[in-house]
């Protein structure tokens, strides 16, 4: 996704757009991309200088951490930049004018400000630490593997039935 600065006014506009994933990926630090990236972002355009603050959202397949099976699961990031052009002859102009709040400053040349690395370190930051296929997932029965969203195993009855049981709730440190 490329925002050609040109055609955005001066002061603030709000834009809402979609990339696709083949724009995004295929990248070693993100699962497959499912759906297209929805980016919904306020743009603050002084000059030459873009400040694009937004949110995004997209699905990727993932795997879930209770029962092991690739799901889709919902990614949602935030975008914050500064754009500024590598041409600009007045830095100090906008350092003094505009004190963007720990914005993570881009170069750009041209006119093209290039969406799809923001958006790339965007979705590797928000990617779950573990991931869920559902919420109400149930995960893998611990005594034999069974994945307890499709089948219910027989390792409880057999519990209650076992002198036993009551040893495999102690927990050793
Ligand atoms: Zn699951
Ligand atoms: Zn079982």
């Amino acid at each position: 996704m490329k925002l050609d600065m040109t055609t955005l006014a001066e002061g603030s506009t709000t834009i809402s757009f979609e990339v696709q994933a083949s724009e995004i990926g295929p990248d070693p630090n993100l699962p497959e991309i499912l759906m297209p990236v929805r980016v919904e972002a306020l743009v603050f355009k002084r000059h030459s200088q873009v400040l694009i603050e937004g949110k995004l959202e997209t699905v990727v397949k993932m795997v879930c951490s209770r029962c092991l099976e690739s799901a889709p699961v919902k990614i949602q990031g935030e975008i914050r930049y500064d754009f500024r052009s590598l041409a600009d002859e007045t830095p100090s102009l906008k350092e003094e004018e505009l004190k963007p709040d720990e914005l993570d400053v881009e170069w750009y040349e041209g006119v093209d400000l290039d969406l799809n690395d923001p958006i790339r370190q965007s979705l590797i930051l928000s990617l779950p630490m573990r991931p869920l296929c559902s919420e109400q997932c149930l995960g893998l029965c611990p005594n034999c593997g069974s994945n307890l969203n499709l089948v219910k195993c027989q390792c409880r009855e057999e519990d209650d039935s076992n002198p036993f049981r009551k040893l495999k709730g102690l927990k050793f440190n």
